[in-house]
């Protein structure tokens, strides 16, 4: 299974000086960037041990077209969780929608793997994978670079990590969250592209299936967004001329670097700051 989530391109939006909010108007919405390369491993493993890709996602009515984009790479199905009664969700509610409708493919169809994204370029939270994994009961395996191998019941990926990268393996089922770096993406093929345009993802609603209604959208939500704001805009940075006194100019940058707490020790002070 893939979690997937259409977002706005968030390289196009831009904040409006006038409102200060953020002008999403005639951005388009993209397949989350990571999202891409968990639904590519997903296709790769399928390719090379066999079983099936069902695609997932909690969105408005137009989250449809990032699926149907998403099929077009090789995916076998695709569920579209659409409903008022999700709008509004915050990680834990997000992560509590994506499980019920996973367990419930799972009761026809069991799920090995869980893939998701890192994160999602609009929320940036990197909570939903985790809090998936965690509803479940799988074992999960963050910021996978790699996936080794996948036999015998378990799955072995290289994770990112501050230090470098660690080999961690996990008894399947189980859900990896991925990077970019986990492989290249490729293009759709055509036959696959015709099938894609053609289908029509399957919808559930809230009532299709078992849902606490209170875990649900902004009811089923701890946290709430009270106020947002652009960040402050950043000053003009000063220009420093090296060409006629560079020695000069070295010395002033220094002064300035400590001046701003970027180096702690003063070079002219005995001792410094430290
Ligand atoms: C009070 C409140 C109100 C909100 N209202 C809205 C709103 O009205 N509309 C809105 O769009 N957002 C809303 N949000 C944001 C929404 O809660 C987040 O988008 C959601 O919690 C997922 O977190 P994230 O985007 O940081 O994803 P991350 O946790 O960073 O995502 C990690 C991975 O999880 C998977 N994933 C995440 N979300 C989905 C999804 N929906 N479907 C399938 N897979 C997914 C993807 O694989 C993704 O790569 C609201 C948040 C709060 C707190």
């Amino acid at each position: 299974m893939v979690c997937l989530k259409q977002v706005p391109d968030t390289s196009e939006v831009r904040i409006d000086p006038a409102t200060n909010t953020l002008m999403r108007e005639g951005v388009p919405s993209i397949i989350n960037p990571y999202d891409a390369h968990a639904l590519e491993e997903a296709i790769r493993l399928k390719e090379k041990v066999g079983g099936k890709v069902t695609i997932i996602s909690m969105g408005p009515p137009q989250a449809k077209e990032a699926l149907k984009k998403a099929m077009s790479f090789g995916a076998d199905r695709a569920i579209l969780l659409s409903d008022r009664a999700f709008a509004g969700s915050d990680s834990l509610a997000t992560a509590y929608v994506l499980t019920v409708a996973i367990q419930k493919v799972h009761e026809s169809d069991p799920v090995d793997l869980v893939f998701t994204g890192k994160e999602a370029i609009d929320g940036d939270t990197a909570q939903t994978g985790p809090g998936i994994a965690q509803r479940l009961g799988f074992p999960q395996l963050t910021y996978a670079i790699k996936v080794r191998d996948l036999n015998d019941g378990w799955v072995t990926v290289e994770r990112k990590t501050e230090a470098g990268r660690e080999v961690a393996k996990a008894m399947l089922p189980a859900l990896i969250t991925v990077e970019k770096e986990l492989n290249e993406l490729r293009y759709a093929s055509l036959p696959n592209m015709m099938k894609a345009a053609k289908y029509e993802p399957e919808y559930w609603e809230a009532k299709s299936l078992p849902y606490d209604t209170t875990q649900l959208g902004l009811k089923g939500s701890p946290t709430s967004v009270v106020r947002i704001f652009p960040p402050p805009a950043r000053s003009g940075g000063d220009k420093i001329d090296g060409m006629k006194d560079p020695q000069g100019a070295a010395a002033m940058v220094v002064e300035k670097m400590f001046q701003q707490n970027i180096i702690m020790t003063h070079p002219l002070a005995k001792g410094g700051k430290h």
